[in-house]
């Protein structure tokens, strides 16, 4: 059933209106008023800007920072439904792609203690030393089963948090993702040593994802387990030679963790890695770690392919509260052959992020069309990635 467009304008309105005058009231009456809002905000989005075709089931879908300070740690542990709450508001718009990714920027390594050494099981209690916010990151494993339950299939694990708690850490980190069927790329565990990408199918499209880190904060690197996007040993755009030279995989798209955060611009040498990453067969470069977002742009690779680019989805999730800081995307992009019969990575457009801070909910992200302020992070999101290809509701009225 399809309403009026001004009847859904208006019973918009008012649901936005009311919703808004709902966290003006006690908190009863906001957590039955969510409940209904969202489902009504749904039905509320724009429609009159999304392409023809951009509503069919995405191939690919990628988000930003999964970054979970010290009050998102200590919100999930204080409540039965742990991180759930953060995460729900976005996994209509991660389910819909056949494969969702996302950067997990710290470990979550069950029971290792700051110095890399396994220690008692604190149970649910967030102590801020086995599990911990800034600068050194543990995540409760519980996060596992939540980003799973949102939709995602590929966490990639390689970022500057990655040695936070040590190779045992990584190990630890390693076990917990595959322990939830997430798959993982960037890091691999000390022995034996595993290959550093992971490979999903999208119809008959075999894909290899591949990400790498431009540091590990200093921690030293003892048994090789991140992969750095800089180094020679080995280097990206080799690895990804070898990838799309293998029988079995048909295509590769890479993760960095690069650029300057808090920048949203970004640096020759993301430009440049993104150049010999396509030009050594990537279909797809998708970038994070400056926390807010960059352009996404089109490249051409030396034998004329078009590779999108995106520096920087920003932050998926976080408590970092600037306007810059709180607004990310979740990207989509399809897969396809050319006349030559080469995999492309074709229609990137967007679904613009904003978190909040939820009276009895706590810290969560939804799409921010579905939020009475996002309004400025749909702006924000316009300026950064060109309205061109935005999207706003992800389609999610779509069928
Ligand atoms: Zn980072």
């Amino acid at each position: 059933m399809r309403f009026p467009r001004s009847l859904l304008s208006t019973g918009c309105e008012m649901a936005l209106s009311f919703w808004s005058s709902a966290f003006r009231r006690d908190i009863h009456v906001v957590r039955r008023t969510i409940t209904v809002a969202v489902f009504l905000l749904s039905a509320c989005t724009p429609t009159t800007n999304t392409a023809p075709g951009a509503c069919a089931r995405p191939d690919l879908a990628f988000a930003g920072d999964v970054l979970l300070h010290q009050i998102i740690q200590s919100e999930a542990a204080a409540r039965p439904t742990g991180f759930g709450p953060a995460f729900q508001g976005i996994s209509r718009a991660l389910s819909r792609a056949r494969v969702s990714v996302v950067n997990l920027e710290g470990p979550t390594a069950r029971n290792i203690g700051p110095n890399g050494r396994d220690m008692r099981d604190p149970g649910t209690i967030f102590d801020n030393r086995i599990y911990s916010g800034f600068p050194r990151f543990n995540y409760h494993p519980s996060i596992a089963d939540v980003l799973r339950n949102a939709g995602v299939d590929v966490v990639q694990t390689a970022n500057n948090h990655a040695l936070d708690r040590g190779p045992l850490g990584v190990d630890r980190t390693l076990q917990v993702l595959a322990g939830a069927a997430l798959q993982t790329t960037g890091t691999r565990r000390a022995i034996p040593q595993q290959s550093w990408h992971t490979v999903r199918s999208v119809g008959d499209i075999r894909v290899a994802f591949l990400a790498c880190t431009y540091s590990t904060n200093g921690l030293p690197d003892l048994r090789h387990q991140a992969l750095g996007c800089y180094g020679n040993s080995p280097s990206v755009p080799n690895l990804i030679r070898s990838l799309v030279q293998q029988g079995n995989i048909d295509a590769a798209v890479l993760l960095p963790h690069w650029g300057t955060e808090y920048s949203s611009r970004p640096t020759q040498r993301q430009r440049r890695l993104a150049q010999a990453a396509a030009d050594a067969g990537a279909v797809a470069v998708v970038g994070a770690h400056p926390h807010v977002l960059q352009p996404i742009e089109l490249i051409t690779a030396r034998e004329g392919r078009q590779v999108p680019v995106a520096y920087s989805l920003g932050n998926l999730i976080s408590s970092q509260w600037t306007l810059e800081r709180r607004t990310g995307t979740i990207l989509y992009l399809d897969l396809g052959r050319d006349g030559a019969g080469r995999v492309v990575a074709t229609s990137p457009r967007y679904v613009p992020t904003r978190v909040e801070r939820f009276v009895g909910r706590g810290v969560a992200v939804f799409p921010a069309a579905e939020l009475p302020q996002g309004a400025a992070s749909l702006a924000h999101a316009q300026r950064i990635l060109g309205p061109g290809m935005v999207n706003p509701d992800g389609c999610l009225s779509a069928p």
